[in-house]
């Protein structure tokens, strides 16, 4: 068996299969883990890519647990969800579904929306409600009932925090199933999901329970995931290893040629699950399922840049303490997990985590320094990133000042690139991925993870790895 991709989904099918097959694992870069990847900056480790795994859906924190890693899951910081919004840290308040007020009355006074937009979403339960037949994207559904203030002030940094993407051209079904039922129904929206809110009304946690933690992490950094769900495997594990060519033998076997640093390589095996993103998979596949191949070409990818500084604690406090009357010696600061910015405000951030703050761990680790990430770049904002490594920790270093006061100089950097990195769910995904599903099913000895399929965040990549193992032990 052969895995091309040794990412969290490549890994977690290697992992699965364990028992039933002897499983290579073909990596193209020098080390496994994707996305999964934890650095060092001034000494400590860092997270590169994603920081915190989903906590509620089970199947990331269970493969930790799995694989050995259950005592270094931890729970982040409890600190509300906030946005640079309007030139101020403004906290969006409780009862929100991925931005949506459900409560339009909490919203007065926040200065996250003029009165106009407040008075919109007054208004929705108003609104006649026809049921919508057809995926549409995020913005054309939320804009038609919330305004157009809403979806860029409240949706659009949340989905942006999570797919570096944009409302436009995001599907409703994909991204936000459960408001797209809302609409497939013909209900009011804001009533429907104060509904579900209500205890026995839905999923959704009410505004006033106490909140299950949506996320953990791990001591140490998430990139000691994959390489423990490698270790665990058992797996051959060749890094520096681009499979460049899938070819079907007369037997029915499946033929790897791949590109490694000592010359190409051929391996055969019985199976080959494809764990690549889909730009890599399309290219894979083509000889073989051209209608997946067009399919999977079409998706469009997000390429950010995450930017971890480390400031020098003391001059951070030191500076606030002089910052103004409200701050007390002693007092951690800045504040809270960090914030999101909605693009319409035309910062170069998109969104900035307090590390020290969120992770207790990073905060121990390193007492001196005060931790923290940026984020750069949405879909179709290339240009933002088309600049040096310099250029994007010093614009990140102004507008931390602009939205957090003066803090003092990072005394340490590192920006790492994810080029294509984030996959785009557009209208129509849900049919796109069972077109290339049923294409690809036909084959026999084929399967497809990752991150195009299903969702984007560690726990559906780890479901869609389990799924493709499945796929191939039971034929
Ligand atoms: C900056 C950033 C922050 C994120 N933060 C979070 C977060 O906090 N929480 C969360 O849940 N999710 C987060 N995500 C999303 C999540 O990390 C990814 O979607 C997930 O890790 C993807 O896993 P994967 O195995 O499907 O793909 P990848 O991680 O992309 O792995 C695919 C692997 O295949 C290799 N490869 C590609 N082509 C070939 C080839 N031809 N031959 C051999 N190998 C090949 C690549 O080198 C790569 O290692 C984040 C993503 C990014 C970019």
């Amino acid at each position: 068996m052969i895995v091309v991709g040794g990412g969290i989904s490549g890994l977690t099918a290697a992992w699965r299969l364990r028992a039933d097959a002897e499983v290579t694992v073909l990596e193209g870069a020098p080390r496994i883990g994707g996305k999964l990847r934890t650095g060092t900056l001034a000494g400590v480790p860092v997270d590169e890519g994603a920081e915190s795994l989903m906590a509620l859906r089970p199947e990331a924190v269970r493969l930790a647990e799995e694989v050995g890693l259950g005592d270094a899951l931890c729970d982040p910081a409890p600190a509300p969800t906030t946005l640079w919004s309007n030139g101020a840290l403004r906290p969006l308040p409780r009862g929100h579904v991925m931005g949506i007020p459900t409560d339009p009355d909490t919203m007065a006074g926040t200065g996250l929306l003029s009165d106009e937009g407040v008075a919109r979403l007054r208004n929705e339960e108003t609104l006649p409600a026809e049921p919508t037949a057809e995926d549409v994207s995020v913005a054309e559904y939320l804009g038609g009932r919330l305004g157009q203030e809403t979806v860029d002030r409240l949706v659009e940094p949340l989905l942006g925090g999570v797919y570096a993407g944009r409302p436009d051209r995001l599907s409703l079904r994909t991204v936000l199933p459960r408001v797209a039922a809302v609409a497939e129904r013909g209900e009011p929206l804001l009533a429907a999901l104060r509904q579900m809110r209500t205890p026995g009304g839905g999923s959704f946690p009410r505004a006033d329970a106490p909140r299950p933690v949506p996320v953990q992490g791990l001591r140490g950094g998430t990139g000691r995931l994959p390489l423990a769900v490698a270790a665990a495997s058992g797996a051959r594990v060749l890094t520096g290893t681009r499979a460049r060519e899938l070819q079907r033998t007369p037997g029915g076997r499946w033929r790897v040629l791949a590109a490694t640093g000592d010359g190409p390589l051929l391996l055969e095996a019985d199976a080959v699950i494809l764990a690549v993103p889909a730009y890599e998979a399309a290219e894979l596949l083509r000889p073989h399922a051209p209608l997946a191949d067009a399919d999977l070409g079409a998706i469009q990818h997000a390429s950010t840049a995450v930017v971890t500084l480390a400031f020098p604690r003391a001059e951070a406090l030191v500076r606030a303490r002089g910052s103004g009357p409200g701050h007390i010696p002693g007092e951690v600061f800045p504040e809270g997990n960090g914030f999101l910015v909605p693009a319409v405000d035309g910062h170069a951030l998109k969104a900035v985590t307090f590390l020290s703050n969120k992770w207790r761990w990073q905060r121990e680790e390193a007492p001196d320094v005060f931790l923290l990430r940026t984020s750069i770049g949405r879909v179709a904002e290339e240009h933002r990133l088309a600049v040096p490594d310099r250029h994007l920790v010093r614009s990140s270093v102004i507008e931390l000042h602009q939205a957090l006061g003066s803090i003092g100089e990072p005394v340490a950097a590192r920006v790492t690139r994810w080029e294509r990195g984030l996959p785009q769910y557009g209208v129509g995904h849900i049919e796109r991925v069972a077109r290339v599903r049923e294409a690809v099913g036909k084959i026999p000895g084929l399967a497809l993870c990752g991150a195009a399929y299903d969702g984007v965040g560690v726990a559906a990549c780890v479901a869609t790895g389990t799924a493709a193992a499945r796929q191939i032990t039971e034929g």
